[in-house]
């Protein structure tokens, strides 16, 4: 008898009728002999109508009453849900979350799982239920209703197929799966018949709505096996697992997040402590910042660029300004209208010249890059919001995404399936107190890379796909690269190789510098650090516990990328040893290894 968690997104149960449709899937499975938990969203776009009722109201509203809003919007559709299972002939129950168990911090409209208990839910699936259970909604230490988010029920559904440790969780939507891109947006996406859980969760952090990122988390942390199907067609889905064949194919999908701002705090002078002092800030305002770029600095002083969604601008801007007065900084400038194109994909840290290609692509339609962060699986670019849809199509060609061959991994991700058996929750797990604590799985110290570093490039599309391209035909590998947001029309750009590349690295960017007017540094040994694990993006406090402990130090950090499972810092050679060893303590890790 296998455990089943099914959960029906708002359009899949917008009317009666597919309300019915969806309780005759769950009840189909309960009649084959499974024990099967229902997670039910708002139906259709309910939660958008409650939004809007609020605002009528008022601009700010407090949060402990959206929630206590906003969480009705479940409520009505688990209700109704077992209505229509007990129509069909069925039993069932429905449980809001704090009738479930599901207790929460109390952050209110963005709240984190603490724990959830299975007393109620075991005793109701042992009596023959089907338990329908709200989404997106738990309760905190007070008994305050709470919300995870919005899109959150996946992280109900996945994270209550962790407890119960479920077989599958099954996702239903209006789309087949996940698919290369937003399919609504780009109709020549195509859907992967499987996804690792790095990918989905770097997708999903950087704008790939089809699952709430923190959804992942659990998934990953705690081994779930998740497949996302749609509720209408009897399609295949795509099926997120822990290693995939995805590892084959550099890209395997492209993230849009088209309202991002971005930030400068310029003129910062350049020691340790200023990121620490405007990260913290941030983090204590309950800001998770996104892309971060500092310049190396001139004449002592830096710029600290960072990017976040436009809803947080306002707040950030705030903080920021606040921090400039403290640090001595000369101005803090931002820029609103911007999007965020990331590609992922297992597969590129193997592969050369994955960034070439894409920056070669957004060149060729005169798309001008503001920034560069990439880690080992993901490279994000900032561009002008009105380039953000003829970007996506050209990095999609560029990949060849719209001829994925989904027969060949059809067959690869039917061995996928078999081989999964239910894993252990990581050792990792064990340690944290709330089940949406951060992970953090390692921190590691390469101390085998060379930084080089352009500045005064030109600042128009091509420049950092001429360069990329150029180290592409020297066969250089390229690992970190950064570029900053330009100022008066110059911008930074700073990259890796390993360290016995350095001279044709040195080399092949003189060349390329001397033909642009920029100037070429190199360090030849630098430390790179990465910080592994879960969630290391949106918990806003991450950046903060990474720079304190080496600010305490004295250690400036040179580059720093930051994606959801992985952060990468780069400091001076010398002080990588000690770095490692305070990262690691700072992070609850044994210091010895
Ligand atoms: P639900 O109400 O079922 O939770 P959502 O609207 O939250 O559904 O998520 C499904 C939507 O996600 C799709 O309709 C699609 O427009 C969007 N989407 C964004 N990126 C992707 C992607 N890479 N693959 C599939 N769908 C995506
Ligand atoms: N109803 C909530 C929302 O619209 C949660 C969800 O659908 O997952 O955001
Ligand atoms: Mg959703």
């Amino acid at each position: 008898m296998a455990t089943v968690v099914q959960k029906f997104g708002g359009t899949s149960i917008a009317d009666a009728t597919k309300l019915f449709a969806a309780a005759q899937k769950a009840l189909l499975r309960n009649i084959q002999g499974d024990r099967v938990v229902v997670v039910v969203s708002a139906m259709g776009h309910q939660t958008d109508v409650l939004v809007d009722l609020a605002k009528q109201i008022t601009d700010q509203p407090s949060a402990r009453e959206m929630d206590m809003l906003l969480s009705t919007g479940e409520q009505v559709s688990v209700a109704l849900f077992a209505m229509a299972v007990h129509s069909l002939g069925g039993k069932a129950v429905s449980l809001t979350g704090a009738q479930i168990g599901i207790r929460t911090d109390s952050t209110h409209t963005k709240a984190r799982i603490r724990s959830i208990s299975t007393d109620q839910i075991t005793k109701l699936l042992d009596d023959g239920n089907i338990v329908i259970a709200a989404g997106f909604q738990g309760f905190d230490q007070n008994g305050n209703i709470t919300t995870l988010g919005r899109g959150g029920s996946d992280t109900t559904a996945v994270a209550l197929a962790a407890v119960l440790e479920a077989d599958v969780c099954e996702i239903y939507t209006d789309v087949d799966g996940v698919y290369t891109t937003d399919p609504r947006c780009f109709t020549e996406a195509r859907c992967l018949p499987s996804i690792s859980y790095d990918e989905m969760l770097e997708l999903a952090s950087l704008g790939a709505g089809v699952m709430h990122s923190r959804s992942i988390e659990f998934a990953k942390k705690f081994g779930v096996k998740v497949l996302v199907r749609s509720s209408f067609r009897d399609a295949a889905g795509t099926l997120i697992v822990a290693t995939d064949q995805s590892i084959q194919r550099p890209v395997s999908g492209i993230a849009l997040a088209k309202d991002e701002s971005r930030i400068t705090l310029e003129g910062v002078p350049d020691q340790p402590g200023a990121s620490h002092a405007l990260f913290s800030q941030l983090a204590s305002a309950g800001i998770a910042v996104d892309m971060i770029v500092q310049n190396m600095g001139r004449l002592g002083l830096a710029d600290i660029s960072f990017t976040v969604p436009v809803e947080d601008l306002t707040l950030s801007l705030e903080v920021t300004r606040r921090v400039a007065t403290s640090l001595g900084a000369k101005d803090v400038s931002h820029d609103a209208s911007l999007a965020k194109i990331s590609v992922v994909g297992a597969g590129m840290a193997r592969e050369e010249g994955v960034a070439g290609r894409m920056f070669s692509s957004l060149a060729r339609q005169n798309i001008n890059v503001r920034m560069i962060t990439t880690s080992e699986i993901k490279i994000s670019v900032l561009v002008d919001r009105p380039d953000a849809q003829a970007a996506i199509r050209a990095v999609h060609q560029a990949f060849s995404l719209e001829t994925f061959d989904t027969d060949s991994t059809e067959e690869q991700s039917h061995a996928a399936r078999k081989r999964l058996s239910k894993t252990n929750p990581l050792e990792v797990v064990r340690r944290l107190e709330g089940m949406e604590d951060l992970a953090v799985e390692d921190v590691s110290l390469d101390s085998s890379q060379s930084l080089v570093t352009f500045t005064d490039l030109p600042d128009r599309p091509g420049v950092a796909a001429d360069v990329f391209e150029e180290i592409g035909r020297a066969g250089l590998f390229v690992d970190m690269i950064v570029q900053s947001h330009p100022r008066d029309n110059r911008a930074e750009l700073s990259f890796t190789v390993p360290a016995c590349d350095q001279v044709r690295a040195l080399e092949t960017a003189g060349t390329i510098a001397a033909t642009r007017g920029a100037k070429v540094s190199n360090v030849p040994h630098v430390a790179k650090l990465s910080i592994t694990g879960v969630g290391m993006r949106s918990h806003a406090g991450v950046a903060d516990r990474l720079f304190a402990p080496l600010m305490r130090e004295g250690i400036n950090i040179d580059l720093i990328s930051t994606s959801e499972v992985r952060l990468n810092i780069v400091v001076a050679a010398e002080h990588g040893a000690r770095s490692l060893a305070v990262l690691r303590q700072a992070f609850g890790l044994s210091v010895d290894n």
